[in-house]
Parts: structure tokens; C-alpha cells; sequence
């Protein structure tokens, strides 16, 4: 089922996300249901505040593109993206690299807004899968920018709280529109 995606303003975005600590049939009916939500959206990742839920779960899906190219690494071994693609992580916990690039966002709960974001350019990623199974990886790229704005999300952070001044004057206009609808 497709659900309403939830826009800046409401006050869902900026919750933390709660712990999953058991994997039941309304969250694996929610992550399929956000799956289905992101790729109506064309977007390459959505969090649950982002369908109103304060939980700690995500969905990403990018695929390896010349230009926007991505890697994930599994106990070092480079491994073809499209077979772990989608991803489901539930409460995920990231190691950010020291090293950082910038690079173009956007966000479904902000339609029409892109900004370049400073982000790592790599990341270790612990998480658990819909399984109850437990997810490790490691991301360059595409993947580590959609990782880092998703877990984000989970902790209330939007990434117009990482653009710089001058980027969010650019938009003010923007966000006070969303803000009023
Ligand atoms: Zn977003």
C-alpha cells in the first residue's frame, strides 16, 4: 500500500525513533509498505517519520550509476549492489569516516528542494534485517550519502539542519511555503 509521505512541517520529523526490539507482522507490513511508498516516489531512500511512524526502520534502494556511483563492502569484499538492493535496516548505528565530500540531496518530505550536503564519504553500517538477522556493511558513495540522510531522519535530523547558511537563505522561501501548507 502506498502511504501518504509526511512534509516538513509536522512535527513526526523531528522525533527519535524508537527502538524495534521485536520484528512483528504490522513492521514487515510497514516496510513493504514503505518500499512501495519510496519507488512511487522515485526515491532512492524514506524513513519511517517520513510515513508518520517514530520508529527506528528504513528503507534504501540505489542502484550503481555512472553518475552517481556507489560501493558496498561486506568483511571487506566488494559486493555487487543489485543483489543486497533493497535495503531494510532496522535500528541502524553508523560509523562515519573522518574524510567528507559534498554532494547533491533532496528529500521527499521537501518537494522541489535540493542542496549540496557535506557528508563522509564512507560508513559502517550495523543493522538488523527483517529477518531478526544482523546487517554489516560498509559504503562509499551514493549509498553512504542515502545511509546518512536516512539514519538521520531516525534521529529527528533533516539535512537542512546540515546545509550551510547561505544554501538555507537560498531556500528560506521554500520551507516557509511547506511549513504554511
Ligand atoms: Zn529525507
Amino acid at each position: 500500500m502506498i502511504l501518504p509521505i509526511v512534509r516538513y512541517g509536522d512535527p513526526v520529523l523531528r522525533k527519535k525513533g524508537k527502538l524495534i526490539t521485536k520484528i512483528t507482522d504490522e513492521i514487515r507490513q510497514l516496510a513493504a509498505d514503505m518500499l512501495e511508498t519510496m519507488y512511487d516516489a522515485n526515491g532512492v531512500g524514506l524513513a519511517a517519520q517520513q510515513v508518520g511512524r517514530d520508529l527506528q526502520l528504513t528503507v534504501i534502494d540505489v542502484q550503481d550509476s555512472e553518475e552517481r556511483p556507489s560501493s558496498m563492502r561486506i568483511r571487506g569484499e566488494l559486493v555487487p549492489l543489485a543483489e543486497h538492493m533493497p535495503l531494510i535496516l532496522i535500528n541502524p548505528q553508523l560509523e562515519l569516516s573522518k574524510d567528507t565530500e559534498p554532494g547533491t540531496e533532496g528529500c521527499l518530505s521537501f518537494p522541489d528542494v535540493t542542496a549540496s550536503i557535506m557528508r563522509s564519504a564512507s560508513v559502517n553500517v550495523k543493522a538488523t534485517g527483517l529477518e531478526g538477522e544482523p546487517v554489516e556493511f560498509e559504503a562509499t558513495g551514493l549509498l553512504a550519502r542515502a545511509v546518512q540522510h536516512e539514519t538521520d531522519h531516525l534521529n529527528g535530523i533533516l539535512f537542512i539542519d546540515r546545509m550551510s547558511r547561505a544554501a538555507r537563505v537560498g531556500i528560506s522561501g521554500k520551507l516557509k511555503r511547506l511549513q504554511r501548507q
